[in-house]
């Protein structure tokens, strides 16, 4: 097993996370398995309680992890499944000890950071790497080079090299090269400010990947080399991008790739590089041919990085239709104060309604969804998205006034929407929720059918709630089509209408499986379908 360890420096947001996915995604090209260990250093266990106004979206894994949205970006990147173990944080990590001393484990030991924590640490990444049976592994450490939290992790990975032995692992520093002053000078301090930092906990990086808003002057690399003790091939620049999409090519064009390759001694098992299918995505982003309006109508609209998969999601889609898609997020709280939905979203082309928890907003997503019904605009309603899909069609096609999701309304007396049985009885909040991946039986003759082409495919999933088996029958006779079904018959998975021209909810989240060359099917039709409005308006 060969370990790539990607740290960072100077300040946070540089984008280690898409310099470590697209290192993977060039080791991939190269006929390399890679998988990936994603290090937050914060204390929670996962990141399933945590807010994604302020932390950005929770991404859900096929066994029911609860991550950071960095995962997301390893699985698009690398194109492979990865699970709860990929992603340590300090909570799981002190949780694990903690309990291991309770049983007994230590006995008569003092507990510490070190040995106990970090070799717990290093138990776990080892467990991910192997598991994983990739050629190479890389381990994103979160946080920036200096910070409390994340000294027991550095300290963990500086063992890990001594462990495994130096020739099969790399380190990766990200710092950042301001420019300064009227002349526009790149400056390399910060930089040597970093690396001497990371020298002081005993690491010496490999490679540094400098982000700029230019490219670097050589100049400015040939003295980053000097003055860090680096090769001066492993100066690398990674000035701002058009599209993180473009990355891998920035970083391949300067020989990232080879180099790592060499220095972890993979050359015999490295083949030439094969970036087309890349290549050719990437060629689509940049070169759309047509450009839709969709509205996603949510809560979070203030961070895009709360629905980040949906944004991916809905790039993917239009790079298969050479169309680039114009997100513009939508508070759906202004329907509730008043503003009509067809004034505010008659300029869309297709309309969308995430994933969201608890009763702000919620009306005014109703509303939304009606008009989309209505005005026969394309909609794709997510998880309580579909839910509430399903308690505007109760309540306006239905005639039941008060239909309602007891999440919303727990005094409803129509509870359309209820709480899952097995769900009434949990108390606690970290990852409790029904969660990940789950086989679903589509029926023949839908639209889901035709957009997956499958009788049985598989969706994540993280909620509570469900569609009412009591009003099913009810809601099947008003024409609401239900095409999707867990394999168990009872859970109801998808719905649509057949009347409209594409108007489908899941009570999954289909955007954490969507690939850059795999997109997923319901966002495709939902491009497809706003496309062709689109097309006719004009
Ligand atoms: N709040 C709803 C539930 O718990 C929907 C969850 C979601 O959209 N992820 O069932």
């Amino acid at each position: 097993m060969k370990y790539i360890v990607v740290t960072g420096g100077v300040l946070s947001g540089l984008g280690k996370g898409i310099t470590a996915s697209s290192i993977g995604r060039l080791l991939k090209a190269r006929g390399l398995k890679v998988t990936a260990v994603k290090i937050d250093p914060y204390v929670n266990c996962d990141a399933g309680t945590m807010n994604p106004f302020e932390h950005g979206e929770v991404f859900v894994l096929d066994d029911g992890g609860e991550a950071d949205l960095d995962l997301g970006n390893y699985e698009r990147f690398l194109d492979v499944e990865l699970g709860r173990d990929n992603n340590i944080t300090t909570g799981k990590v002190y949780r694990a000890v903690i309990e291991k001393e309770r049983r007994g484990e230590y006995l008569g030991k003092t507990v510490q950071i070190v040995p106990h924590v970090t070799t717990e640490i290093r138990d776990r990444i080892k467990r991910a790497a192997n598991s994983s049976g990739a050629d190479v592994c890389l381990i994103e450490a979160g946080g920036t080079v200096g910070d409390i939290e994340s000294m027991p992790f550095l300290e963990a990975l500086r063992q890990l090299r001594r462990e495994v032995g130096e020739a099969n692992v790399a380190f990766v520093h990200c710092t950042l090269v301001p420019v300064m002053g009227t002349v526009g000078e790149q400056k390399t301090k910060p930089t040597q400010h970093s690396v001497s930092a990371l020298r002081a906990i005993g690491i010496d990086p490999d490679m540094l990947v400098c982000r700029s808003e230019e490219p670097l002057d050589p100049k400015v690399k040939e003295k980053l080399a000097l003055f860090c003790d680096v090769d001066p091939g492993a100066v690398i620049s990674a000035p701002d991008a058009r599209t993180i999409y473009e990355v891998p090519q920035l970083l391949e064009a300067q020989g990232v790739a080879d180099w790592l390759i060499e220095r972890l001694g993979l050359q015999q098992r490295a083949k030439p590089a094969d970036l087309q299918a890349w290549t050719r995505y990437t060629e689509r982003i940049l070169n759309p041919r047509h450009t839709v309006h969709v509205a996603v109508v949510g809560k979070y609209t203030q961070l895009a990085d709360a629905y980040l998969s949906i944004s991916e999601a809905f790039r993917h889609a239009g790079a298969e239709l050479w169309t680039r898609v114009e997100v513009t997020w939508v508070d759906a709280e202004q329907f509730e104060r008043g503003a009509k939905p067809a004034d505010v979203l008659g300029k869309y082309h297709a309309i969308l309604v995430p994933g969201g928890f608890g009763s702000r907003g919620a009306e005014g997503k109703i509303k939304a969804i009606q008009h989309a019904r209505e005005a026969k605009v394309p909609y794709l309603g997510i998880c309580f998205g579909f839910q509430l899909a399903v308690c505007e069609y109760a309540r306006h096609v239905l005639g039941i006034g008060k239909a309602n999701s007891t999440e919303i309304d727990p005094g409803t007396p129509d509870p359309v929407i209820d709480i899952l049985p097995e769900q009434r009885s949990v108390q606690e909040k970290g990852g409790t929720m029904r969660l990940g991946g789950s086989p679903i039986l589509v029926k023949e003759g839908t639209l889901a059918h035709r957009l997956y082409g499958e009788a049985v495919i598989r969706e994540r999933h993280r909620h509570r709630y469900e569609v009412n088996p009591e009003y099913i029958p009810r809601l099947e006779k008003a024409g609401l089509v239900f095409s999707g079904k867990h394999t168990n018959g009872v859970l109801m998975e998808i719905a649509e209408l057949p009347e409209h021209p594409y108007f489908i909810g899941g009570q999954f989240h289909p955007e954490f499986k969507s690939r850059p060359e795999r997109p997923a099917p319901l966002f495709l039709g939902l491009v497809e379908a706003a496309l062709k409005r689109q097309t006719k308006a004009a």
